[in-house]
Parts: structure tokens; sequence; C-alpha cells
């Protein structure tokens, strides 16, 4: 099948409620314009040189998600243009993109990354550190962001009950936080291998890769 087939086929699986962000990383222009051409327009990838490189060469109406790990001294180069950043995991890393934006003149959506595997990862905020991070007067403070919602990795693990248990906790955690922070309502969490279970614990954005672009080639460089 090819990629417009597949990624075709996909979407009409999808309930209509659930965003779905194409995850193009290592993949070629020439492949994200084929799903381009499907109408798909959300596209994620995890690496701040390869998000230049293909925000240059492909139509600017794609919508970019930044979904890895952001270093504050690289914000800069992605604050003109990138749509949501759904990787945020510090206070000091949101009061930069706040910056940025200034500068900019644009208001840029953020996700706060949380830690919900468990297993060794590097990044991601605890439930308690994300609330206090939202109570914070730092946080009050800041105008050319907007915390739109939360993001989350399960365990990569073929305990399926383990997977929505981690989702779930997510979902509740967004719920608590929805009573003072209204505002904060995407709940992106789900890939290729466990989108169903995500959709099922309430997920309301899919970054979704290798279903749709076949296995990514393993190269030692690269984390996922
Ligand atoms: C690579 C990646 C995905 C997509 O993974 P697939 O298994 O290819 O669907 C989703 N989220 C993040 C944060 C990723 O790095």
């Amino acid at each position: 099948m090819s990629v417009t087939e597949k990624l075709t086929s996909f979407k009409k699986q999808l309930p209509p409620t659930v965003q779905l962000v194409v995850v193009s990383k290592t993949q070629p222009a020439s492949t994200i314009l084929e799903a381009y051409q499907t109408g798909q327009r959300q596209f994620g990838e995890n690496k701040v040189q390869e998000l230049l490189a293909k925000y240059e060469q492909l139509p600017k109406d794609i919508e970019w998600h930044l979904i890895g790990h952001l270093q504050t001294n690289k914000v800069k180069y992605i604050a003109p243009f990138v749509n949501l950043i759904q990787s945020v995991d510090s206070l000091k890393l949101l009061q930069e993109i706040d910056k940025q934006a200034g500068k900019n003149n644009r208001i840029i959506h953020c996700l706060l990354q949380i830690y919900i595997a468990n297993e060794e990862t590097k990044f991601g905020l605890s439930f308690e550190e994300a609330q206090t991070l939202v109570n914070s007067e730092e946080f009050r403070l800041l105008k050319n962001i907007r915390l739109t919602g939360l993001m989350g990795i399960a365990s990569n693990t073929g305990n399926q009950q383990q997977i929505r248990n981690e989702f779930h906790s997510l979902k509740k955690f967004l719920n608590q936080l929805q009573t003072t922070h209204p505002s904060i309502s995407i709940l992106s969490m789900g890939m290729s291998s466990d989108y169903k279970i995500a959709i099922e614990e309430g997920s309301t954005l899919i970054r979704v890769g290798s279903t749709i672009f076949g296995e990514r080639p393993k190269l030692q460089s690269q984390q996922q």
C-alpha cells in the first residue's frame, strides 16, 4: 500500500474527536508531501534541525508540532513558525518559549510533557511538578504562550493493562487540572503501538508514524 492509501484508510477508522498528528521524523520531504496531498496538515518532528530543514522545503500551511526534547537555546529557531510544542518539560523552557514568541509577535501553543512510563526516561514532569508549575506566579505572568494540554508516552511494554493504567492516570490528572484551568484540554497520547488504548482512555490527539510510513530504519544516532 502507498502512503496515500495507508493514511486514508487509517483516518477512516479514527473517531472524529481525535486529531491525528503524522510523525514524519526520518521521512524525506517527498514522502511528507504525499501525505500532505491527502489533506493531512499536522506533522510532528522530534529534532529541531530536521524540523527546520523540512519547514524550508515544504508548503507553508503545514502545522508543525515539535514532539521531542527541546533545549532552551534552540527555541529561537522554531519560534517563528512552530504550531504546537508538545514536549515542554520545565518552567524555564516555557519562559524561553514565551520570550521568543513575544519577539515574533506570536502566541505559541504548548503542551506539558508528563512522565507516565514506568521506565528510565530522561524527560517529562511528574504530576506534582506539573501542578506546581501551573499554580505558580511565574506561569501566570507568561503572556505569549498558551498552555492547551498535556502529552504523555506510555511504557514500551507488551503489557496492555500497564499501558492502559498509565494513560488512565494522565486522563485523571487532566480532569483534575481542568477544575482550575479549563483551557488545558488537549490530551496527546497514543502512537502506532498503543493509539487504540489511548483513544479508549480519552486521548484527543494521537501521534502516529510507522503505521503510516512503515518501520523507521533503526540508526544508532536515533533515540526512537
Ligand atoms: C516517534 C514518536 C512517535 C511515533 O511513533 P510511531 O511508533 O512511529 O507511531 C510518537 N511520539 C513521539 C514523542 C515520538 O518520538
